[in-house]
C-alpha cells in the first residue's frame, strides 16, 4: 500500500490549489517524510518553497537535490537551541521561532555568520499545551527584547491551531492572529516587521487565507497521508 499520491495526482492537486490561491499567498510545500522523487514532481510543477520540520531530514534531502539550486528552504518544526547553527546553514526561513532564548541564539549566530535570515514568531492565540510558541501576553512582554534581535529578520507571525476547532472557531483564531500582527506593526518597532502571516495547513488553509494569511503550509493535501 502506498501512502503518498502518484506524480499525476500531486500535479493535479497543485493545479487545484493554485486555482484558488490569491497572488498574495505563497504556497510552502511541506515535505516532511515525503521522498525526494515526489519533491521533484512539485519542483517541476513550479514549486520553489519547501517546508521541513527536521534538521537531519532536510540536510539529507538537500544533498539529494543539489541539482535544484533555486529552492527556498523553510523550517517549520520546533528547533532546539543546540541545533540552531545547523538550521541557519540549511534554511533561509525559520517559521518556528518559539521562544526568546531561541530568538536570541539565532540572532547571535546570524550576526556572527552574516547570514540573511527571515523568521516568523510562533504564537498561540488559544491556549494549547501541546504546542510550542508564545501566548499573546508572553509575546507582548517579550517584544522589547525581540526588537533587539536585529539580525533575526523577524518578518511576521506563525500559528498552528489547536486540534478540533470548528470552522468559526478556526476563522476566529486566524483573525485574532492577524489582529495581533497589526497591533505589533502599529507599535513601530524598528526590527519587528509584521508583513507575513504563516498560517493555514491542509485542513484549514481556506479559512487562513480568508483571515489574511500570506504563507500557507500544505503537506497531506498535496502529497497524501504521511
Ligand atoms: C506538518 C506540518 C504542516 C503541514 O500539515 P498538513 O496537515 O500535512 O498540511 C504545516 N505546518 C507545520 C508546522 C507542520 O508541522
Amino acid at each position: 500500500m502506498t501512502r503518498f499520491f502518484s506524480a499525476e495526482t500531486i500535479t493535479q492537486r497543485l493545479e487545484q490549489v493554485y486555482q484558488t490561491l490569491p497572488d498574495s499567498v505563497r504556497l510552502i510545500a511541506v515535505t516532511k517524510q515525503v521522498p525526494v522523487e515526489l519533491m521533484r514532481v512539485a519542483y517541476e510543477f513550479g514549486i520553489r518553497d519547501f517546508g521541513e520540520s527536521r534538521i537531519q531530514e532536510a540536510a539529507q534531502k538537500q544533498m539529494q537535490l543539489q541539482d535544484l539550486p533555486d529552492i527556498t528552504w523553510h523550517l517549520i518544526g520546533h528547533l532546539q537551541s543546540n541545533k540552531a547553527a545547523k538550521a541557519i546553514e540549511l534554511f533561509q526561513w525559520i517559521h518556528s521561532v518559539d521562544s526568546l532564548k531561541l530568538a536570541q541564539r539565532l540572532d547571535q549566530l546570524a550576526e556572527n555568520q552574516s547570514v540573511n535570515l527571515r523568521t516568523c514568531l510562533q504564537v498561540k492565540v488559544l491556549p494549547d499545551p501541546n504546542k510550542y510558541g508564545w501566548s499573546v501576553s508572553e509575546l507582548l512582554t517579550d517584544l522589547p527584547l525581540l526588537d533587539q534581535c536585529k539580525h533575526l529578520g523577524i518578518s511576521g507571525l506563525m500559528t498552528i491551531l489547536p486540534y478540533g476547532l470548528d470552522t468559526s472557531e478556526s476563522l476566529n483564531a486566524f483573525t485574532q492572529t492577524r489582529a495581533l500582527a497589526n497591533q505589533i506593526q502599529q507599535q513601530n518597532w524598528p526590527h519587528l516587521q509584521m508583513e507575513q502571516l504563516s498560517m493555514g495547513m491542509s485542513e484549514d488553509y481556506p479559512l487562513a487565507i480568508e483571515a489574511g494569511s500570506t504563507m500557507i503550509r500544505l503537506g497531506r493535501t498535496l502529497f497524501g497521508e504521511r
